[in-house]
């Protein structure tokens, strides 16, 4: 019976990693705390996963910060401003990279796939002197062995590490990262020879690069890596995994020529080409990892299904050579549903968190033997029906309303540029208009108002008033600085999503579902588990009420259900889109209702839409289609004097303009001022943009604060790629993370870089 897990949470079933790093960076605590949480967490994860039954238990899959950065120390490739001088990389070094320090910014950080986990990008060049500098792989095998189980100890492959770093700053951005490959392959060579030596008699190499569309010659350097690895690697059994996404046939055809490699680990949850692939041939006498366990949500495992795939593997590589698996690493769902004491038992039923995923694995490899647990079974069954059939799962009129937006594109049917005049007759705003993007300081008190009313320990009419003054404080500032579409604020509003999901149906919130996000950060995803609707409206109260204060149009703000949907997770009984254009019509719902209460600007924010978009760029077009398609449906049935706003995070939208343009928003707010004005390049090569534009003037991740004449530098960089008449002046982001300090003075700066520019037009 075999049964094995890709990877598990490090930060713990209530965040104690978290809690732990954050005091030791506060100088509260010292380094052997935060080793001792650390090696406590680790024990009690060996030990339930063997508890369980699991027979290939992962190790090295803990981390102080992020498993690539955990390469980066074993391979000693330290960026030189660090000034690390050899020897074994401790904390300090190792937390300089991930975080900075005093003197040195941290390494950049970007998206692991498209999870939303996100990874230390490592920085090489032909100058990196590669040495063997963290152990901590031999360390933690060495541990766990102590604990009395024996695990396999798991590494970021050579090839995808690769693949992942990017070139240092002052090397060519051509250089060829993979001709590096001779240079690190001496080092692992180093890792699986103590490896070997501990003991070890597996080794789990991660290559999920290969999901990705590669060119042949990237293809070719796992053929290479792994031949020059297959010495070295003599004497033990060698699993390379792959996950989030069904592999490319070519890239299967050379995982599964490998040489050395006794297993291959597949990712059979999403897509089922992968499968295909399997059927169609597998290597005889090698171990097939199939991930049948969800590793990416919350959803408890149809057992009977998975048993059935299963089975029919099989009988193609050999009862002894199938290995139940998960589909990635548990990284990427929440840690354990015993801490969840307020989901009620019918939504607890239906769920499973790394925790019960490991039982389910394990379930499910032991069936295969014969010894099905069928109490375990029949009660999944049981659970699996009851959320098929749930009147909590299933509203007719939304399915019947989602089922009737086919066939219509929902566009609205006026163009853009009389959209605009028609709103400018009714707005009459000045050339270079300026607005904010939603949220203004969240103060302590704000925060500490909103978890008393939710706590129930101030009344509703005390939580009114406060949240009211709160909003007329930020009116009033915006108007003192003579900004011209205003905002509210969002002080109601803990999370952009939280808030539209806690007054929708078909939502449920965990107490502890957290996911690491980077670092010590974690996200708690809300749940979308049925049909989606909106039984009241959810911000028109805030709206108006902000709106009688001032005579300057004030934005409605929603968040987009793209975003909605890309922030939770989502049910996996139908297919992702479908759960979109519910959303949609939720919100579509909220934008008419904000249009009847005299809201003439309304913001859709769609921070989200960018990072949904699939791995594989054959499956980009079918993603952008219904996700753009959902964006308008939220707005098609709007007068053309409403003026409609949408907001995005992130400047990499080169790649997407045409579903931006496509998205049909009378003005789009997008993140410009970190990305050396890549997105004006897009319109410099003569993009034809016909709806409003405001590329944020400045960063809101940073404390600074931008002069005037900086600001109307960027602006002005603007004006000679897009017409006066669209441009918009905003900040790059919401401004809730920033301090009322940073805010006045860089708004304020902001509005004079306009004035002084409109006085010249
Ligand atoms: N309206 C939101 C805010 O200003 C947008 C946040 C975001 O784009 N992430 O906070
Ligand atoms: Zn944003």
């Amino acid at each position: 019976m075999a049964s094995h897990i890709v990877g598990y949470p490090r930060m713990g079933p209530k965040r104690e990693l978290k809690f732990a790093l954050e005091s030791f960076w506060d100088g509260k605590s010292s380094a052997e705390d935060l080793e001792k949480v650390a090696a406590g967490l680790r024990a009690s994860i060996w030990k339930q996963m063997s508890d369980v039954g699991i027979k290939y238990i992962p190790s090295n899959t803990f981390s102080y910060y992020d498993q690539v950065l955990d390469t980066t120390a074993m391979l000693g490739a330290v960026p030189p401003r660090y000034n690390w001088t050899g020897g074994e990389i401790g904390f300090s070094t190792f937390f300089s990279m991930a975080r900075g320090n005093d003197s040195v910014p941290a390494m950049e950080m970007t998206k692991w796939f498209d999870t939303n986990y996100h990874f230390i990008v490592p920085e090489l060049g032909p100058d990196v002197n590669f040495s063997y500098a963290s152990h901590k792989a031999v360390n933690e095998y060495k541990e766990a062995k102590a604990q009395g189980v024996d695990t396999v100890p798991v590494l970021v492959g050579p090839v995808s590490y690769l693949l992942l770093s990017k070139p240092a700053k002052g090397v060519d951005k051509t250089f060829p990262l993979l001709s590096l490959l001779d240079k690190i392959l001496p080092i692992y060579k180093e890792v699986i020879a103590e490896l070997k030596a501990a003991g070890a008699s597996w080794i789990q190499f991660d290559e999920p690069t290969l999901v990705k569309d590669l060119e042949s010659h990237q293809l070719e350097a796992f053929t290479k890596a792994y031949a020059d690895l297959q010495s070295a690697l003599s004497g033990v059994e060698v699993l390379v995994e792959t996950y989030f996404a069904d592999i490319p046939g070519a890239a299967f055809k050379t995982l599964t020529s490998l040489s050395g490699v006794s297993g291959f680990g597949f990712d059979l949850v999403r897509g089922t080409q992968t499968l295909d692939l399997i059927k169609g041939g597998f290597p005889s006498g090698k171990y097939l990892f199939a991930g049948v366990v969800d590793g990416r949500n919350i959803w408890a495992n149809d057992l009977d299904a998975s048993l059935s795939t299963l089975q029919s593997l099989e009988s193609i590589v050999g009862k002894d050579k199938l290995v139940v698996s998960t589909s990635c690493s548990l990284l990427h769902t929440a840690v354990d549903l015993v801490n969840e004491t307020k989901l009620d038992q019918e939504i607890k039923s239906w769920l499973a968190f790394a925790a019960q995923k490991v039982v389910e694995v394990n379930a499910l490899a032991k069936a295969l033997t014969g010894q099905k647990d069928e109490a375990y079974f029949s009660a999944n069954a049981t659970a699996q029906a009851s959320r098929k059939s749930s009147p909590r799962v299933n509203n007719e009129a939304v399915q019947k309303a989602a089922a009737a937006l086919k066939g219509s594109d929902h566009r609205r049917a006026t163009d853009v540029t009389s959209r605009l005049n028609a709103q400018q007759k009714k707005l009459n705003l000045p050339i270079l208009p300026t607005t904010t993007i939603g949220s203004f300081p969240q103060t302590v008190e704000l925060r500490r108002v909103r978890r008393e009313y939710k706590a129930k320990k101030i009344s509703e009419e005390d939580y009114d008033k406060a949240i009211k003054e709160e909003i007329n404080k930020v009116v009033k500032l915006q108007e003192e600085l003579d900004i011209d579409v205003l905002v509210h604020g969002e002080p109601e509003r803990n999370d952009m999503v939280e808030y539209f999901g806690e007054q929708l149906s078909g939502f449920a919130f965990t107490a502890n579902g957290w996911v690491q996000s980077y670092g010590s950060r974690c996200v708690k995803p809300p749940i979308i588990y049925g049909d989606v609707s909106r039984p009241n409206p959810m911000t028109v109260y805030w709206s108006s009420a902000a709106q009688s204060m001032t005579k300057r149009p004030m934005k409605g703000m929603l968040t987009g259900p793209v975003t909605i949907l890309n922030w939770s997770f989502v049910r996996n009984d139908q297919p992702r889109s479908e759960t979109c254009y519910q959303i949609a019509l939720a919100i579509k719902d909220e934008v008419e209702d904000l249009e009847k209460a005299g809201i003439t600007v309304i913001q859709i924010d769609e921070a989200a839409l960018r990072e949904g978009l699939p791995l594989r760029k054959s499956e980009h077009a079918f993603y952008l289609d219904w996700a753009v398609h959902s964006f308008r449906i939220t707005n098609v049935g709007v007068q053309d004097t409403t003026q409609i706003h949408t907001h995005m995070c992130y400047s990499n939208f080169n790649d997407i303009i045409q579903s931006i343009i496509n998205m049909d928003a009378d003005v789009i707010t997008i993140e410009n001022s970190r990305s050396d004005e890549k997105l004006l390049s897009v319109f410099r090569e003569g993009v034809k943009y016909g709806a409003g534009i405001g590329p944020g003037v400045y960063d809101i991740h940073s404390p600074r604060i931008p002069s005037t004449d900086e600001i109307a530098d960027r602006i002005n960089k603007m004006l000679a790629v897009l017409e006066t008449n669209i441009l918009w002046v905003n900040p790059d982001c919401g401004l809730k993370t920033r301090k009322y300090g940073e805010v006045k003075p860089a708004l304020e700066n902001m509005v004079s870089a306009c004035k002084i520019l409109r006085t010249k037009l």
